[in-house]
């Protein structure tokens, strides 16, 4: 598999950022601007599809947008006053140019493209029934059954079209459209990936994260609301709620580790909610230490937050090298090994001979955790104490993160003090459920009706997995023809 960042593979991951903008001259300059600001949440390929009033154009690529778009010819080709943009890592679908989005259809209606971030969690179930009745799709991805949905629904309008399509998935989306009527951006019935929408000049904006917003210099207006789709065209702009009411469920990551920390999610800053949880820590599960130490750059903000709430002096005694993991390597095992040290490496002159408390963002595998301790004790430190601004990953996500299967979970097998015990720490905690709600600024977890989707930490899936569970009734019927002796 080809990798942009081969050292990462212990987080959990976003898969997709999505951008658009409709009504400004060399929109597809803003939105490769955009997409540049959002590259966090995708580095395995990037495409812009624009509209110039008559033809559509695309240009999609395996990389990251500063080389899918270098050439200033591919720009000049995007023309146009509307333009939708998407960054990718693969999962659902795999890698590969057909799989890159923005996706886009000749439609009886015209065209249609898709920026579509998230997961539809009965994407094969409906792809198989929309095979049987004769469609041919041309891609693995889950996002090109809503473009069939479209195309073989028998209401009038796209618009209508549009929703019928959607009220036949399930699973998250957050997705941009581009037809030659104009824009449509909306939200799943429960909002489970994020999305805003902001202004600039005449022109309207929607990205998945604010700093998206902040880097074309675009005012913030609002999230679009969990069910609510918005309409943009010459007639101006029109919300439209067509889904039955649900309880909101965004997914309390964005908070921890996806969203960059300078974006702001419903009013709250992403770096100080990520304080507060250090914060929380501290206050949960104190430790008597020379210094707090976070694990770059995920870690910073949840370990500041704890050094301030305990008095404890924040150091970096790990100093990450940012010219690691951006090219495309194939690293054998042996270069696997010391991949750990080529990005992150011990500020031996400060740790020696100290107590430190370590502050990451999350354990998922635990293999990078295990390799950082290694690390602080071979550099002299005398107490390595592990803290995690995060409960324990126990659940895979079927929402658009790349998580590995549940077996290769940590948490998902081993308690606390045997997670402790595999990664070598002196000690080990995580931040409770209840604290890391309490971070993002509730009183704490609704377990009846929880505020967030938390289904990584909890198991709580605010929507149906029919896949999932079609997926795990095929393995138990497997299970059973197996023949015995
Ligand atoms: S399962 Fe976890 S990562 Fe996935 S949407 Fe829910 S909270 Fe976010």
């Amino acid at each position: 598999m080809i990798t942009t960042n081969p050292y990462d593979d212990d987080k959990l991951r976003e898969e997709c950022g999505i951008f658009g903008v409709s009504g400004a001259e060399g929109a597809a300059a803003l939105v490769a601007l955009g997409l540049h600001a959002l590259q966090h949440r995708g580095q395995e390929a990037a495409g812009i599809t624009s509209f110039d009033g008559r033809d559509f154009h695309s240009h999609r690529g395996i990389g990251h947008v500063a080389r899918v778009f270098r050439e200033e010819a591919v720009m000049h080709q995007l023309t146009g006053r509307a333009a939708i943009g998407h960054v990718r890592y693969s999962t659902t679908g795999g890698a590969g140019i057909r799989n890159v989005q923005p996706l886009f259809a000749e439609l009886a209606s015209g065209g249609f493209a898709v920026a579509h971030n998230g997961n539809i969690s009965n994407a094969m179930r409906v792809r198989g029934e929309l095979n049987r009745r004769g469609s041919i799709f041309q891609s693995t991805s889950d996002t090109e059954v809503i473009i069939h949905l479209v195309a073989t629904s028998t209401y009038r309008t796209l618009l209508d079209r549009f929703i019928d399509a959607l009220k036949q998935v399930e699973g998250a989306y957050s997705l941009i459209c581009l037809t030659a009527e104009g824009m449509i951006a909306c939200r799943d019935p429960r909002g489970i990936r994020p999305l805003v929408m902001g202004r600039l000049g005449e022109a309207y904006i929607f990205a998945s994260e604010t700093v998206a917003l902040d880097i074309v210099g675009a005012t913030y207006l609002r999230s679009v609301a969990p069910g609510e789709l918005i309409e943009v065209s010459d007639q101006g702009l029109k919300s439209h709620h067509p889904f039955a009411a649900e309880k909101p469920k965004p997914c309390v990551f964005e908070h921890i580790y996806f969203s960059r920390p300078d974006s702001v999610i419903d009013g709250h800053s992403v770096y100080n909610v990520r304080k507060r949880i250090g914060a929380e820590l501290a206050i949960e599960s104190p430790v008597d230490a020379d210094y707090v130490v976070p694990v770059p750059d995920s870690g910073v903000p949840a370990a500041l937050g704890f050094a301030q709430q305990s008095g404890t002096p924040f150091e970096l005694g790990i100093i990450r090298s940012h010219y690691v993991g951006r090219t495309f390597i194939q690293p054998s095992d042996h270069v696997r090994h010391l991949g750990v040290k080529l990005k992150h490496n011990a500020n031996s002159a400060l740790i020696k001979g100290k107590s430190i408390v370590l502050v990451d963002d999350s354990i998922v595998r635990g293999t990078t955790s295990m390799k950082i301790v290694q690390m602080m004790r071979e550099a002299g430190a005398r107490e390595v104490h592990m803290r995690i601004a995060s409960p324990p990953t126990r659940h895979s996500c079927f929402y658009g993160v790349d998580t590995p299967e549940r077996a290769k979970l940590l948490a998902a097998h081993m308690n606390v003090a045997e997670m402790n015990a595999y990664i070598r720490s002196d000690s080990l905690a995580f931040v409770s459920i209840e604290g890391l709600y309490r971070a993002i600024g509730e009183s704490g977890r609704d377990a009846a009706e929880p505020q967030h989707c938390d289904a990584c930490f909890t198991g709580d899936y605010p929507t149906g997995l029919t896949d999932q569970e079609d997926l795990e009734k095929r393995h138990e019927l497997e299970l059973q023809e197996e023949p015995v002796g």
